[in-house]
């Protein structure tokens, strides 16, 4: 079934008579276990039935073999897959992957040995060469985030995972901007997907959450592991909202992607707009390549304005519909100057303009945009 479907049908209750429709929220932090061997369910750290509907849903969705695992955040997801890095080796990661990704993959290495080497995503040949050089310690994890925040870069996961496969180097991928509806990376040879599931995935910008997807059994139980000792889990109540999040994603990621795609048409023809970026644009870098292994191009725009970072500064005032706001994948469009925040990397541009299209009327969010810009001109 497609993933539009799945959205919808993964993660039901059994079809019983007088059977609900939607799964429980169950809150128990401990279930009656009486000393006889095999209690399914211990402790509510290790497993619980209300994430299982939603594990099973994600899993589905990424075309996984197994159920996905969620985690408390996008971070404490990444942090558990991280953690699958041998000590003492390199973690090979986009150079514009998300700031905490990186920030949690050199504490790691500094922790317990090992190098983070940043790359250039887009450009296959050097992530290749990086998995094992000359000069310092070979990659026990390719980390891929496709396209990149904020750049936009577009990786050829086929390549890379085959790559990284051939030197017995795991391939993680980061599928938080694209979604499961553009492209399923572990289809592509991917080892391990994470989400940070705050996103499109529940969609309505009201929960913090992360979620890891893999097919390989002994992986599972090693990031599964890690949750339980970490202890970063998701809570009941929010794990029922992201389900429910969950079931509009094909409708939500449709209609954001295809607004994207118009708007970042017209802003590319805007004379007060200098540079627009969005992966369906014949101008990206990598559009055909995003075109063969997407399906749909995301709903990212980048945006610099003529004027520099003050005028993009002032965009952010100029809006009424657009909410200036981290964060994105929520069902309202909002917008923010990445470099404002101290540890965005420098080679991302000052006057850069990270625009996230949510569900509003595309004339509506055309018209504001516009008017923000001639105001601020
Ligand atoms: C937001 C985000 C994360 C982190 O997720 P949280 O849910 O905020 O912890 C990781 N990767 C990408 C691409 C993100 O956009």
């Amino acid at each position: 079934m497609s993933p539009a479907t799945l959205a919808v049908a993964a993660g039901r209750p059994p079809r019983e008579q007088g059977a609900p429709v939607n799964p429980p929220v169950v809150l128990s932090s401990t279930y009656v276990s009486t000393g006889v061997p095999g209690p399914e369910r211990l402790y509510a750290r290790y497993d619980t039935e209300t994430w299982q509907p939603l594990e099973e849903a994600v899993g589905q969705l990424e075309a996984a073999d197994l159920p996905a695992l969620v985690f408390a955040s996008g971070m404490a997801a990444i942090d558990a897959v991280l953690h699958l890095a041998t000590p003492g080796t390199a973690i090979v990661a986009p150079r514009h992957a998300y700031l905490a990704t990186l920030t949690a993959a050199h504490e790691l290495t500094a922790r317990e040995g090992g190098v983070v080497r940043e790359v250039d995503i887009a450009d296959t040949d050097a992530v290749i060469a990086a998995l094992a050089p000359a000069d310092g310690p070979a990659a026990s994890l390719l980390w891929i985030e496709t396209p990149t925040n904020p750049m936009l870069e577009v990786a050829d996961v086929p390549a890379l995972a085959a790559a990284a496969r051939a030197a017995g180097v795991l391939t993680v991928v980061d599928n938080t901007f694209a979604t499961p509806l553009a492209q399923r990376p572990l289809t592509q040879g991917a080892d391990v997907v994470v989400h940070s599931v705050t996103k499109y995935l529940a969609g309505h910008s009201d929960l913090v959450m992360g979620a890891a997807v893999t097919s390989d059994p002994a992986l599972r139980g090693r990031i599964h592991a890690r949750r339980t000792t970490g202890g970063a889990i998701a809570g009941p109540w929010e794990t029922w909202l992201a389900l429910r999040g969950l079931r509009t994603l094909a409708l939500r990621v449709e209609r954001s992607q295809a607004s994207a795609l118009e708007l970042a048409r017209r802003l590319a023809g805007h004379p007060l707009v200098a540079e627009v970026q969005h992966p369906g644009l014949p101008t990206h870098p990598q559009h055909e390549r995003a075109a063969a292994l997407m399906d749909g191009f995301g709903s990212i725009i980048t945006l610099r304005p003529r004027g520099g970072a003050e005028a993009a500064d002032a965009l952010t005032r100029a809006v009424h519909l657009w909410v200036p706001a981290t964060s994105l994948g929520g069902v309202e469009s909002s917008l923010e100057r990445r470099r404002r925040l101290p540890a965005e990397a420098p080679t991302v541009p000052a006057d850069l303009l990270r625009l996230s299209v949510g569900i509003e009327d595309v004339e509506d969010l055309w018209a504001d945009l516009d008017q923000a810009l001639r105001a601020t001109a």
